[in-house]
């Protein structure tokens, strides 16, 4: 269900939710989208992959000071996402978090179908692509025969704790949510293996020294080393082998292994919606920051024009475009005015700031 030929969607049961325009990604781009739309008294809905809003400022450099947003000499990534969210508030954008958009179509009567991981449908008159690097993705146990056990029983994230309370649990990783599931799971599961490659943790040094004082009351173990090979009995994982800094092997039992290794960006089903690309970015023109094809528009890192710099203002700037031009593909007949916040009292009825 990749393609985007007219006329070649097939809508599953369901009510899909209708709507102007959905935005896929909620990195600084996409919040700022958001906005954009709004001021023009459009709604839209962002659907991310991540389980919150701020891609890359979130996920990758939260607490790094940016210092080239304009008018602010400085401003933490997270405080820059923090302020996004506050702006777009009067818009009351609906945020789908931790999912991926993993299919678009393009309908017969030129709207679009939106389909995501988790099942969700959109039917929308405009998309704007704001993916950035692409969508956040664990980074996987890298030991054969791991995919055909992935959400069975090797988890990456989790989505229900209680699956494994009784349960015999490898948990890998040397940052905070290895940490912070370990000390959960702890008295929970029947017994918790904790395995990190190195002594060195990125976890909060307070969850670490926990983990340390769990492990010394025999209440979990800690092991040092990486998974080498799954052990497995009739189609069901048993265990695995963790090879240890001086080459030996402690063989673990498992009915679960939880792996934390953080996440990494990739493309993903972008690629595969015949949007025009050049070298893993989509091609748009920049007046209306559109791609190939009329009613998808791209902003942001994902984007590639001449000139294109991947920088947060850059993606301010597209968002302003491309709002402008959505506002044109939405209702061809009605020519739209740039007005100013400052002044327009139909934008600051929108923004919720008029007398
Ligand atoms: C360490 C570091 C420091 C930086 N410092 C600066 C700086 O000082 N100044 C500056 O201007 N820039 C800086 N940048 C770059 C800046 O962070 C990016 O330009 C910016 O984040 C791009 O925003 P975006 O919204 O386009 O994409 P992103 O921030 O990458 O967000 C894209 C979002 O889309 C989601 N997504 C992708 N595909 C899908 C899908 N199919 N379905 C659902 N969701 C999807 C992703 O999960 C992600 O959350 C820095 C980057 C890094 C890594």
């Amino acid at each position: 269900m990749t393609s985007i030929e007219p006329g070649s969607a097939t809508v599953p049961t369901g009510e899909p939710v209708a709507t102007d325009v959905v935005i896929i990604g909620a990195g600084p781009a996409g919040l700022f989208q958001v906005f954009e739309l709004g001021l023009l008294g459009i709604r839209s809905h962002v659907v991310d992959t991540l389980g919150h809003p701020g891609g890359q400022c979130a996920e990758l450099y939260p607490d790094k000071p940016i210092y080239d947003i304009p008018a602010l000499p400085v401003c933490g990534a997270q405080e820059l996402v923090d302020r996004l969210l506050q702006q777009i508030k009067p818009f009351e954008p609906q945020f789908h978090f931790g999912q991926e958009v993993a299919a678009l179509q393009k309908r017969a009567d030129g709207s679009f179908l939106l389909e995501t991981s988790l099942g969700t449908r959109f039917i929308a008159k405009a998309v704007v692509i704001a993916a950035g690097l692409g969508s956040f993705q664990p980074r996987r146990l890298g030991v054969e025969g791991a995919e055909a056990f992935e959400d069975r029983q090797i988890h990456y994230r989790v989505r229900n704790a209680r699956e494994f309370h009784g349960q015999r649990l490898v948990i890998f990783g040397g940052g905070d949510s290895a940490l912070d599931w370990v000390l959960d799971l702890t008295g929970k599961a029947s017994s918790i293996v904790h395995v990190h490659r190195r002594p060195e943790f990125r976890a909060a040094p307070a969850s670490v020294a926990r983990m340390q004082q769990l492990a010394d009351q025999g209440r979990m173990t800690y092991v040092e080393g990486t998974a080498a090979a799954l052990r497995t009995s009739n189609g069901r994982l048993t265990g695995v082998s963790v090879k240890r800094p001086d080459g030996t092997l402690a063989e673990l039992e498992a009915d679960h292994l939880l792996a934390f290794f953080g996440l990494h960006p990739k493309l993903g089903p972008i690629a595969e919606w015949g949007l025009e690309l050049d070298r893993k970015a989509l091609k748009v023109d920049t007046a209306r920051f559109q791609t190939s094809v009329p009613g998808i528009f791209a902003i942001g890192d994902i984007n590639t024009y001449a000139g294109k710099k991947k920088l947060i203002l850059s993606g301010f700037h597209e968002a302003a475009l491309a709002a402008f031009a959505i506002a044109e593909h939405l209702n061809p007949a009605k020519k739209v005015h740039l007005q100013y916040t400052t002044t327009s009292p139909i934008m600051q009825r929108r923004l919720g700031v008029s007398e």
